[in-house]
């Protein structure tokens, strides 16, 4: 079984040569959920534009409705068309068998979430997944959960989670887990606000909590929940120790703006492709700015401003 991101009879560099290539370098691997074609073209669209890597994530219930397998095809077949580094996530994965699914389906990475379990059990049943998923292929890299910072991509009326990550149990849990990358509770939160929709609001991160849990657990950090962060947050967040980035629900709202504006536009309009190709193009403009903000590359307008 060969993972998409290490194909044999390619040069391409793993999931792992990326994120260490770019930790050198002040950046962080964009991560973006997708739950149909219209979203993985237009991630896939914004890599050709930027040139930059990405991580496609998708949840169990991304999987669910695209198919694991379905969406590792169509990943593995994107990539050797285009040579980019394109690379796969089985984003929050709640048990053992759907871990091993999206292994032996060949995605690159999968993200255990036991984090809502007490704190030994987050660890046993995280370690027991992890060795599980590197038995199916070494190469696969585990990322493992601490803390609370709530569920669910969508918009919100409050805020959720709340219980910050410490350095000392991101310590232990790496240890005890063997874990590649560590996704900790640092003022991150899943979904948005109202608020932050609409560009009034943004979310602040513990910037000096994310430097002592990188200090402590020594290997690569990922933001869940980073839609609608202060774009200020997000550069000093790479530089304190976080690897990868995770953006879902400005995607999710990208594409329901766009979709109600192009179904508007013409009432009798019935071609799937001609409605759905400026969603693409409107997610694929979200995608390229957070990219080039993660890459510490100039981004002319607020990405979440310009998505209304
Ligand atoms: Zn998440």
């Amino acid at each position: 079984m060969t993972a998409i991101g290490t194909l044999r009879n390619t040069s391409k560099d793993t999931l792992r040569d990326v994120l260490t290539r770019l930790q050198t370098e002040g950046a962080a691997l964009g991560h973006f959920n997708v739950s149909d074609h219209v979203l993985l073209k237009a991630v896939v669209a914004a890599a050709a534009e930027t040139r930059l890597p990405v991580l496609i994530g998708a949840s169990e219930g991304e999987r669910e409705f695209f198919g694991a397998r379905q969406l590792a095809a169509l990943v593995k077949s994107e990539r050797e068309e285009s040579d980019l580094p394109i690379f796969l996530n089985a984003d929050h994965t709640h048990s053992l068998a759907k871990a091993l699914e999206a292994a032996k389906a060949g995605f690159d990475a999968v993200t255990i979430d036991f984090s809502a379990l007490p704190f030994e059990e987050n660890v046993a049943r995280t370690k027991e997944a992890a060795q599980a998923i590197k038995a199916v292929n070494p190469a696969i890299l585990a990322e493992g959960e601490i803390g609370d910072i709530g569920t669910g991509s969508e918009i919100k009326d409050t805020a959720q989670g709340g219980k910050l990550s410490t350095p000392e149990e991101a310590r232990q849990f790496v240890e005890a887990t063997g874990i590649d990358n560590l996704a900790p509770a640092v003022g991150n939160m899943h979904g948005m606000l109202k608020s932050m929709v609409q560009g009034k609001a943004k979310k602040h991160l513990d910037l000096e909590r994310i430097a002592q849990i990188k200090q402590a657990a020594g290997v690569f950090l990922t933001l869940h929940g980073g839609s609608g962060t202060d774009d200020e947050h997000f550069r000093k967040a790479i530089a304190a120790g976080i690897n990868i980035i995770h953006i879902n629900t400005e995607l999710r709202v990208a594409w329901r703006e766009s979709l109600d504006k192009s179904l508007a536009r013409d009432p009798n309009e019935v071609v799937p492709y001609k409605i759905l190709r400026p969603v693409v193009d409107s997610v694929r403009q979200v995608v390229s700015s957070r990219l080039r903000l993660f890459h510490g590359q100039s981004v002319s307008a607020d990405t979440v401003g310009s998505v209304a």
